[in-house]
């Protein structure tokens, strides 16, 4: 029988060292609340919804309030979920005010016949569905964003003519602080969820990878689950999630997530990170961001309950 897993992440990137124990501390109750709800009989669904919900309202992260701005200083916020069980899943885009977008993509999952919803429409979806609205702006977000701005006004505007260069000339403190998580239930049932502000700076109507199904996240109850981090254009170029899971129907979940970030690493270069969760409850993390912040509750070997929160450094 599988074991009971949640691992949830914080999104790769750099993590300043001020924000590091912030950020182990959001995952790690992202993660126990979780496990929480798995050791009640929650599904996977319900589970990885709600882990997903708790870090959307930590201003910490880049995910519901606390998401980055794009170029022109608004917030357009992405989120995606998946059921292992069903293999429906669907993803929600360009959202300025909906409090828990993780919770408008499940709405679009299961009271919709589509897979991909956007903007202002998405958001009156929400509202009939009497879905809370906030502002998801925060002060912190503006004072980097102006920050970032600033940076970008000073450097040699040759090196933007393409967004994505921007994003790796400029670093990998432009992404970060995405969230996702995965979960096995009591029943062997997989899901996937997460949830982000996109990457900072980039062009107003842009979509990442998180909204889209086999790029940013999938799950599938015969082989496993994935969620994907980092640049989003790499995620979606080479479908990673989804391609870590079918490396999961011959390999454990750390030996898929290593394999998928060698080749990511192969193939486009550096900027992601993923988590992933095999049919037996095992969890694997890779990156080849200098970190991933993350957490994974699962029973250990002698049934105890375990929680292992990490910051991993790039290898
Ligand atoms: N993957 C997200 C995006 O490209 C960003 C991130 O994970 O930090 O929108």
């Amino acid at each position: 029988m599988a074991s009971s897993t949640i691992i949830v992440h914080g999104g790769a990137g750099e993590w300043p060292e001020l924000k590091q124990a912030t950020g182990l501390s959001g995952v790690r109750q992202a993660a126990t609340r979780g496990f929480g709800l798995l050791q009640r009989g929650g599904s996977a669904l319900r589970v990885v919804e709600t882990a997903v919900m708790e870090m959307e309202d930590n201003p910490i992260f880049n995910a519901g309030r606390g998401s980055t701005l794009n170029l022109v200083g608004d917030v357009e916020a992405d989120a995606g979920i998946m059921d292992g069980k069903t293999q429906r899943g669907a993803g929600v885009a360009l959202l300025r005010r909906v409090k828990n977008p993780i919770r408008l993509a499940r709405v679009v999952m299961e009271k919709t016949d589509h897979a991909l919803l956007a903007g202002n429409s998405a958001e009156k979806l929400g509202e009939a569905f009497g879905l809370p609205e906030a502002s998801l702006k925060t002060p912190e977000r503006v004072r980097q964003w102006k920050q970032a701005r600033r940076q970008l006004e000073k450097a040699d505007p040759g090196d933007f003519s393409r967004n994505l260069k921007l994003i790796r000339t400029k670093g990998q403190s432009l992404l970060g602080d995405t969230v996702g998580a995965l979960a096995i239930d009591q029943n062997g049932d997989l899901a996937a969820a997460d949830s982000t502000g996109g990457v900072s700076l980039k062009l107003p109507g842009r979509i990442g990878d998180s909204p889209i199904l086999g790029a940013g996240l999938y799950a599938d109850n015969r082989i496993g689950a994935a969620t994907a981090t980092g640049v989003g254009e790499i995620a979606m170029r080479l479908v990673v999630s989804k391609s870590a899971c079918d490396a999961m129907r011959a390999l454990t979940a750390q030996e898929a997530a290593s394999q998928t970030i060698k080749t990511v690493t192969k193939l486009a270069g550096k900027g992601l990170g993923i988590v992933t969760l095999d049919r037996k409850g095992r969890y694997g993390v890779a990156h080849n961001t200098p970190h991933l912040c993350w957490a994974a509750f699962t029973r250990s070997r002698d049934s105890s309950r375990k929680c292992i929160s990490n910051l991993s450094e790039r290898f």
